[in-house]
């Protein structure tokens, strides 16, 4: 069993010009990897590469140390049946650009199920093709488990698929929210998921889910992250071990089922600032002692 590397997201509000200056930052934090997110820098367009940026992004990271994973960008929406072949042409760019960046993982959105099954036909049929490409790219597609949709639904998924280019991310903040919304115990849902993990995002929050979220997304988008953190409401990103989730207990579970990979800490990172090396140092104790190394 390999030790498990530990990373951060991509510093939030980033300007693309600032991309080299916080990926030194990260690396003086102490962490192994970042999570890069494709959105973050304009690196597609309209289903197509934009070239300068990807030699631009390349550059940079092949003069880093640090391990890099993708994260796709957020509007991909792979259950809309108005424009299915421009939402696919944007996930084939997306695996074309990490396999040209270095990155050999992508984590996906599961987000909310439809209720309309000729949708969650087309974006199971939309996965099941980008898996067999990304496959042959040697990007290794990892579906994320979403705080308003029920974990035992991207479970489904990723068992029907049945692919090995095609597992999981466990997010367990998402997960943590999720069972109390939907039902279900925390731990008990770790252990179902951990066989098919090949990927964490580790971060913390109150187990205080927030219905906005569902009820209208719109409004919840408006709302301040300071004042969501105040309430304690839903998705708050916090650093892990500042929250309530059982994370060691989480850690251990993932060890069991023979998880090696990246304790990926993925927090709001721009409102923590002063503690990034102490929550790399926290998270790499836990996980050292967990793993015994
Ligand atoms: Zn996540």
């Amino acid at each position: 069993m390999n030790t498990p590397l530990i990373g951060i997201n991509g510093l939030i509000k980033i300007k693309p010009e600032q991309l080299e200056a916080s990926l030194e930052a990260i690396r003086g934090f102490g962490f192994d990897c970042m999570e890069f997110n494709l959105a973050s820098i304009p690196l597609i367009a309209h289903g197509e590469p934009v070239e300068p940026y990807v030699d631009y992004v390349r550059g940079i990271f092949e003069r880093s140390p640090l391990k890099i994973t993708g994260h796709i960008g957020e509007g991909l929406d792979l259950r809309n049946l108005r424009e299915p072949a421009l939402h696919k042409s944007v996930l084939a760019a997306s695996i074309d650009v990490c396999a040209r960046l270095g990155i050999d993982r992508l984590t996906l959105h599961f987000s909310k199920a439809s209720p309309i099954l000729k949708e969650e036909e087309a974006f199971f049929e939309a996965h099941a093709e980008a898996a067999d490409y990304a496959a042959s790219r040697g990007v290794l597609l990892l579906m994320e488990n979403i705080e308003i949709e029920d974990y035992r639904k991207v479970i489904d998924m990723v068992r029907r698929m049945n692919h090995d280019n095609f597992k999981m991310t466990l997010d367990i903040g998402h997960l943590y929210l999720s069972v109390r919304y939907f039902g279900g115990d925390f731990l008990q849902a770790v252990r179902e998921c951990a066989p098919l993990v090949r990927h964490t995002h580790i971060n913390d929050n109150t187990g205080r889910f927030e219905p906005m979220r569902l009820e209208n997304f719109a409004l919840y988008k408006t709302l301040h992250m300071g004042t969501r953190t105040a309430l304690g409401s839903g998705d708050i990103h916090l650093p892990p071990l500042w929250g309530k989730i059982p994370i060691r207990e989480a850690v251990e579970i993932l060890r069991g089922a023979g998880f090696d990979g990246i304790f990926l800490c993925e927090y709001e990172n721009d409102l923590y600032m002063p503690f990034g090396e102490k929550i790399q140092q926290d998270m790499r104790r836990l996980v050292g002692e967990v793993y015994g190394g």
